[in-house]
């Protein structure tokens, strides 16, 4: 077996034995190579389940988290997805490949343009990225039928609620910074919104305004 099938072997085991066994989720992150999204000194570690940094002092989420939070976003193929945090696009590009549309956004322009660089050179042409406060969502294209927030807030932002399609769900994690946090799905009814505790995780903050590169 060559090294590199070797290496995808091990990658897609360690998204098995962590609980990613969704089909649609294994085959988006069986074709899309995160060592696309990874540069510089970390590169080589790419296809090791754990997170990384990248620049503006952020970090690529560790695989199976990437998969679990797909998992649990429950996305169909007609789907128009939001990502709030793009940071290296990653999981931006697993979401690609679940849905019709995705629209992501971070606060870092260094950050959004390495990300469209990528999608660009991948030919993932229904993902685009924004550089914006994602707390405040994407008033111009909603209503989403999935969210999804990579960085942590205390309490799921009002915009991101309301920009949610009824029946729709967003994926986030809270709580407080610097310790653990919850992740939760939200699921939007006629009614109103119902909550419930996913898992324990640890993100980088939400943080308002744009950053500073
Ligand atoms: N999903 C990413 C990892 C995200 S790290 C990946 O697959 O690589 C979290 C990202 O959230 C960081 O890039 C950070 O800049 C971004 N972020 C934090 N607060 C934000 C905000 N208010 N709006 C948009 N992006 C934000």
């Amino acid at each position: 077996m060559s090294d590199e099938a070797e290496r995808q072997m091990q990658f897609l085991y360690a998204l098995r034995s962590r609980g990613v066994t969704e089909a649609r989720v294994l085959q988006a992150m069986e074709k899309i190579d995160r060592g696309a999204f990874v540069r510089g000194i970390f590169s080589e570690r790419a296809y090791e389940d754990m997170p990384l940094p990248i620049p503006c002092g952020q970090t690529i989420s560790q695989p199976s988290v990437v998969g679990l939070m797909s998992q649990a976003l429950r996305v169909n193929p007609r789907d128009k997805v939001l990502e709030i945090g793009t940071g290296s696009g990653y999981q931006a590009a697993i979401l690609g490949q679940l849905a019709r549309r995705v629209y992501t956004i971070d606060r870092h322009r260094r950050l959004v343009a390495a990300a469209q660089e990528v999608f660009t050179a991948l030919g993932l042409a229904n993902i685009t990225a924004f550089v914006a406060d994602g707390s405040h969502g994407l008033p111009d294209h909603a209503p989403f039928d999935r969210i999804l927030v990579t960085a942590a807030a205390e309490d799921p932002p009002g915009p991101l609620l309301a920009q949610l399609k009824i029946g729709g769900i967003m994926i986030l994690p809270v709580g407080q910074s610097d310790t653990v946090q919850t992740l939760i799905r939200v699921t939007r009814h006629e009614t109103g919104y119902d909550y419930e505790e996913l898992r324990q995780v640890r993100f980088v903050p939400l943080l308002e305004g744009l950053g500073q590169d």
